[in-house]
């Protein structure tokens, strides 16, 4: 079973906050809150995810493309917050880089699935130049969740039970793409023996589950034993 590598990319950090609420909200405390939720969502499904900042802080478009592209990752996908000048603006939007098929297709379903999750105006796939997206080597995409500045669409990215959903709706649609069956948070737990659960959370979390934790009581392939205890000389063998 391939590991699919994700990069989940929160717009803006620290000195830029990106574009603002009319009541303050910033648009990158909501792309970083919404960017984490993804992020275990995906890693719960045996995806390894990283995040090209996990905390409040400035990180170049240069700098976020280069992680993804050293680290090799499958896919990037960038989270943002839209802003017009004019207030009415609303809906989700997500874009993909022109004649980029494969994250055309990546956008469709993450569109499809988001805009089913939280109900906001569709604006459809759309496609752009932006820089991430041109300069990451895997298809990417760039979600544009709702408009801040409109004040109703601000007041919901501001309640944490919204920003849920929308990650629910992005990670659902990330996992239809690639083929995978969305799960919910406790499904996996349902079927882990009591005195497993730490060991199995542990081994998610180090990235060494090679599994979705669905069918935990499988029997493993060589391979995969094989894979997890050179993942494990990685990281505490040398
Ligand atoms: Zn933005």
């Amino acid at each position: 079973m391939k590991v699919y590598k994700v990069y989940i990319d929160p717009g803006h950090g620290g000195s830029d906050p990106g574009a603002l609420g009319p009541t303050g909200l910033k648009e990158k405390d909501i792309n970083l809150g919404i960017a984490f939720k993804v992020g275990q969502i995906l890693q719960r499904h045996g995806i390894s995810t990283l995040l090209t900042r996990q905390d409040d802080r400035r990180v170049e478009l240069i700098d976020r493309v280069k992680m993804a592209n050293n680290d090799r990752a499958d896919y990037f996908i960038s989270i943002h917050a839209n802003s017009a000048s004019n207030p009415a603006a609303m809906g989700t939007e997500t874009f993909a880089f022109p004649n980029s098929d494969i994250g055309t297709k990546l956008a469709d379903a993450v569109q499809k699935s988001l805009v089913n999750e939280i109900g906001l105006a569709n604006r459809g796939v759309k496609h752009g130049d932006f820089f991430v997206l041109k300069n990451t080597k895997m298809p990417a995409i760039l979600v544009e969740v709702a408009f801040i500045n409109n004040p109703k669409e601000e007041k919901l990215l501001k309640d944490q039970n919204f920003s849920d959903k929308a990650a629910t709706g992005i990670s659902k649609g990330i996992l239809m793409f690639l083929g995978m069956e969305y799960k919910e948070e406790n499904y996996i737990d349902k079927n882990i023996s009591p005195w497993a659960k730490d060991a199995m959370e542990w081994a998610t979390d180090k990235e060494i589950n090679l599994t979705d934790g669905s069918m935990p009581k499988e029997p493993i392939s060589l391979e995969r034993l094989i894979t997890i205890l050179h993942r494990y000389h990685n990281l505490f063998g040398k």
